[in-house]
């Protein structure tokens, strides 16, 4: 099978123009569906929506035990919808003696719609294979050193059921508003890369 040399690819954006004047040469205007998805790419896809229900979760157990009985239907709560695709969110509690780590081992899904879009390295064939061969020293590489008794779980994303982590709330938080729980909630800690 013949690999091109990362040197013949074209740059991201050649790529995108070319695909784009492609269809356009179809007749299909695609300019309408790109502007929608940067729209929400920057402005509605933001971790700033998993933080809310992470907030959330930590100060009301009842949608606590909702969320993690039925994501999905927990997050709506909140107004925030998953495409149809994403059939199932899966959410995963960090305790003081549990860590989970969320990876797609087939290329980059992510319940993007609550966390916010992929980071580039989670996309990386490397994060992909050795967070699941070598789980401590990828999160130790990413500055998240866990005691060797914690208990570490990584969950392989699929196209249809999709993970958030619920992060342990932060011992020195007992006081705080939902507003202010909701602004230390990073998407490195939903991804399972981060603890708070
Ligand atoms: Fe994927």
């Amino acid at each position: 099978m013949l690999t091109p040399s990362t040197s013949t690819i074209a740059p991201l954006h050649q790529r995108a123009a070319a695909i784009e004047a492609a269809l356009q040469a179809q007749g299909i205007d695609a300019s309408a569906g790109i502007a929608q998805g940067v729209h929400n790419a920057e402005e509605v896809w933001l971790p700033e929506r998993g933080a809310r229900v992470v907030a959330k979760a930590w100060v009301d157990d009842a949608y606590r035990q909702r969320l993690l009985r039925n994501g999905k239907a927990a997050v709506a709560e909140l107004g925030i919808e998953m495409p149809p695709h994403h059939r199932h969110l899966v959410v995963l509690e960090n305790t003081a003696s549990l860590h989970n780590v969320i990876c797609c081992t087939l290329c980059s899904c992510t319940a993007f719609t609550v966390t916010g879009l992929p980071p580039d390295w989670y996309k990386d064939l490397a994060y992909r294979a050795r967070i699941v061969r070598e789980s401590r020293t990828v999160l130790r590489e990413m500055g998240l050193d866990l005691p060797h008794d914690m208990e570490l779980r990584v969950w392989d994303t699929t196209a249809d059921t999709r993970y958030m982590v619920l992060p342990l709330r932060p011992a020195h938080t007992q006081d705080w508003s939902q507003e202010q729980l909701a602004a230390i909630v990073t998407k490195d800690a939903m991804i399972g890369v981060a603890r708070l």
